[in-house]
């Protein structure tokens, strides 16, 4: 079904150019698709330097401040573009400004932005563009009204995996978290429908699909019916031509022996759980509003690691939460060492606007942040090489992603556990099933040679 449209805006962009820059998540990767397609099929065509662009949008992060802090001095160097060239349209969309205080201030700030839109005016996107090419001063749509968003397709960046939302938005409130905010509630798509797109998908030779969503294990609970996420992942593993199905994210506080059980017997789902933990002190999780124990968390861990042989489990870290003191960060550090992940993302900190955190008493100097940040990373990287070595002489199937960034002769992949493996190759095994018997394993990657295709 097309976007919404007027009958002018059909080829609004019929020998135009547009550059999108995306910043934060994957489910913001895949709305920057959604939106590709939607300018594609009012004729847009996409360019990479904003020098050569008619349109620029930038599909914004809003859950740290960094990435908030790179969009205002994006746009900010913008400003001499748009002095040069009037004709130029810049456009501002996503998590940052589904917030009505950050959209003003782009507005009241950036005078050379002409759209401002939110997570759910993707819809709207063609009137939006319509009515800035009529109309000097700076349109704003943060409405939450997302109907027709479901029907949007997506423009696929590869041509071998692709994602596929089950449920957008979040209703767990952790207290430090902007994205319930600017997501809005909880809304899972239907099962029929994600399994005629992953169908679909499969027909067109993607080989390995990444369900998305805030928190996959709350998927089905605004439905009718008693359709979970173990029972989805159930089916996919059925879909003909999928080699792989992957998801996240998981909340440790929904994550049930079901779902465990379908990654345990589903051959087409990849051993791997990203399943963040937060923190390591039942103090600082009451507080974030996790809903979920340390206890709990470790018992989890073994559940899956006892059921799954060779699974990997990944973890986000937030450091500095307000009030955390040495001895809760020590628990942290203990979990880790506890718990050994195979990699964990670590945060700073970042009060967000309206989150019951921000307001908390006991905020923490940039610098005991930084510094906790360092011994946590300290910590982990050990866990992590250490953990990687252990694949050292053992053959692992790698999806080959294409050329590494800094050396065309050798070939860049995911295992199914989703370490990344570099090996010498050539380019047409791009999308391709390959083994590679590893030799060499670092702190972020593995290196191999190539024993043969797969598929
Ligand atoms: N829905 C996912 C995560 C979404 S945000 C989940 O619940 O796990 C991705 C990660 O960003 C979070 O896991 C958390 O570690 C981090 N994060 C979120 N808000 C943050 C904040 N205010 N400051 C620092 N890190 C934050
Ligand atoms: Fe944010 Fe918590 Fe929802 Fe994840 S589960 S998106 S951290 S509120």
């Amino acid at each position: 079904m097309k976007p919404e449209q007027s009958a002018n805006s059909y080829a609004i962009g019929e020998g135009k150019k547009y550059l999108l820059i995306t910043f934060g998540c994957q489910m913001n990767e895949h709305d920057s698709e959604v939106i590709c397609s939607v300018l594609e099929s009012l004729g847009y065509s996409a360019v990479l330097t904003a020098e050569e662009a008619d349109l620029i949008i930038i599909n914004t992060c809003a859950v740290r401040q960094k990435p908030e802090d790179k969009v205002t001095s994006l746009l900010g160097k913008y400003y001499a573009l748009k002095q040069e060239n009037k004709e130029l349209i810049i456009a501002v969309g996503g998590c940052m400004t589904q917030q009505e205080e950050a959209a003003r201030y782009i507005r009241d700030r950036f005078h050379h932005v002409n759209i401002v839109f939110g997570t759910h005016a993707l819809p709207r996107l063609p009137l939006l563009l319509e009515a800035a090419i009529n109309y000097k001063g700076t349109i704003i749509d943060i409405d939450e009204d997302y109907t027709g968003r479901e029907e949007l397709t997506a423009a696929h960046s590869s041509t071998f995996k692709a994602w596929l939302p089950v449920i957008y938005g979040c209703n767990n409130f952790c207290s430090y978290c902007v994205v319930p905010h600017v997501r809005g509630r909880e809304r899972s798509r239907h099962g029929e429908d994600i399994l005629k797109e992953a169908k679909s998908l499969a027909a067109r030779g993607y080989l390995e699909l990444t369900l998305l969503g805030q928190n996959v294990n709350s998927y089905g609970q605004d439905l009718a019916g008693d359709y979970t996420f173990a029972g989805l992942l159930r089916d996919m593993n059925y879909v003909e031509g999928l080699k792989r199905i992957r998801f996240m994210t998981s909340h440790p506080k929904d994550l049930s022996p079901e779902l465990i059980e379908a990654v345990r017997s589903g051959d087409s789902i990849c051993e791997h759980f990203h399943l963040p933990v937060q923190s390591g002190s039942n103090r600082i999780l009451k507080n974030m509003n996790r809903g979920y124990s340390r206890e709990h968390y470790i018992k989890l861990v073994n559940m899956i690691k006892d059921s799954i042989p060779g699974v990997s489990i990944t973890s986000d870290i937030i450091v500095g939460f307000p009030g955390e003191s040495e001895e809760d960060f020590q628990a942290t550090l203990d979990l880790l060492k506890t718990v050994r992940f195979d990699n964990a993302f670590s945060f700073i900190y970042s009060p967000r606007k309206n989150t019951t955190a921000a307001a908390m008493r006991e905020q923490l100097s940039h610098g005991e942040k930084e510094e906790r940040l360092q011994r946590l990373n300290e910590v982990q990287h050990a866990i992590s090489s250490e953990l990687n070595l252990q694949l050292e002489g053992s053959t692992v199937e790698v999806l080959v992603e294409g050329p590494s960034k800094n050396n065309i002769d050798m070939q860049t992949g995911r295992t199914r556990t989703n370490k990344l493996v570099h090996f010498p190759g050539s380019s047409d095994l791009t999308g391709k099933l390959v083994n590679i018997n590893i030799s060499e394993a670092k702190t972020w990657n593995l290196a191999g040679v190539l024993e043969g295709e797969n598929s």
